[in-house]
């Protein structure tokens, strides 16, 4: 017998566009469904099978030019669902673009097209909270920190299988990684193919299940990770480490975002690359001149305070700040200046601050 035209099977023109071709499939599909009254099996396989030839361009291309011949007569076999996919992969309707349809189709199908994974699933991702003091943040530090996560089960390595066994062929879905669900939906009851459960999707299983980790390939343990803080680093900031997530049998490992917290300081703040402190002088030493030590996180500094310097002026200490992030360069660190009046006078401090007043009659030297 010979196989009709797959433009005519699906209805459409030659010409028709990609979208063309999906909602011409679509509206047969559903249609024809076999599980649906009314339903037509052999029509059915052969619209999926026209469906999956013209939504190939290249497949299409070989159809226009050789027929059936060109490409290789793709048959449905007894598998109602060759079509849509072939073998080792989900149903896939495709539906994915089609407007609002898409999303109602997807929601009869457990959710959203979830089920057509085949790609392999990553583990959890990890989150912890790392607290650094300001130093360590300003310098960086090397920490160790402790988790208690799913990794990789040691005795089989993540393989789920007891050492000195094999994996078999799965029972339940023969190999091929799926079973087939009925979907009750608004057009009657649909067959679905979906992730096997007792070989999640592999064909295989262990002969022996890990008798460590049941075959589920992770086993809880803690694990301390070494963390590397590079200098410069502030508060708020995440560290990403690739792969120090939890393991799973299916995949890649997670990743772990360590979420640093930066302690506040006795003394400094932080504004990016500038710490900032501030120093109290008495009024004399503000007059005259002085010079001053200066806590900073290098250690302590000699800075000189000019004569006649006033409460609140700011002082730059270059060098002293947080180092950049990305390069050696540093920030300086800024000395805020507070003058101090005196508060308790005896009576000749009283007479000898009189007598400075009286020098300076008209308050010119207070500008
Ligand atoms: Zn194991
Ligand atoms: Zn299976």
């Amino acid at each position: 017998m010979s196989k009709r035209d797959y433009y005519e099977v699906l209805g459409i023109s030659k010409g028709a566009s990609d979208d063309e071709i999906k909602k011409a499939f679509r509206r047969k599909a559903i249609e024809l469904h076999p599980d649906k009254e009314g339903g037509d099996e052999a029509k059915f396989k052969e619209v999926n099978e026209a469906y999956e030839v013209l939504k190939d361009s290249q497949k299409r291309q070989r159809y226009d030019q050789f027929g059936h011949a060109g490409v290789g007569g793709a048959s449905g076999g007894g598998n109602p669902f060759a079509g849509f996919g072939g073998q080792g992969q989900n149903v896939n309707f495709d539906f994915g673009d089609m407007g609002g349809f898409g999303d109602i189709f997807g929601s009869f199908f457990g959710g959203g097209g979830q089920q057509r994974q085949s790609r392999p699933k990553r583990g959890r991702d990890v989150e912890m909270a790392l607290e650094l003091d300001f130093e360590e943040a300003v310098f960086g530090v090397e920490t160790e920190v402790k988790l208690n996560l799913n990794d990789t089960c040691e005795h089989c390595k993540g393989k789920t299988v007891e050492p000195g066994h094999q994996m078999k062929k799965c029972d339940t879905c023969k190999g091929s990684g799926q079973e087939v669900r009925v979907a009750k939906t608004i057009f009657g009851n649909i067959q679905q193919a979906v992730t096997c459960q007792t070989c999640r999707g592999k064909g295989e299983i262990p002969e022996k299940d890990c008798s460590v980790c049941g075959a589920t390939g992770v086993q809880r343990k803690d694990k301390n990770v070494k963390i590397k803080i590079p200098a410069g680093i502030d508060d708020g900031a995440v560290i990403r480490l690739r792969e120090y997530g939890e393991a799973t049998a299916n995949g890649n490992k997670g990743d772990l975002y360590v979420n640093i917290r930066v302690k506040p300081h006795k003394e400094f703040t932080r504004e990016g690359l500038l710490i900032l402190s501030s120093v109290h002088i008495d009024m004399v030493d503000a007059a005259l001149g002085t010079e001053t030590e200066i806590n900073t996180v290098d250690g302590p500094v000699k800075m000189k305070v000019p004569a006649g310097t006033q409460s609140g002026t700011d002082f730059k200490l270059s060098g002293h700040g947080v180092p950049h992030l990305k390069s050696d360069k540093r920030g300086s660190h800024i000395v805020t200046v507070e003058v101090d009046t005196p508060v308790k006078l005896n009576k000749q401090q009283k007479e000898l601050l009189e007598q400075f007043k009286n020098s300076d009659k008209k308050r010119g030297l207070f500008r």
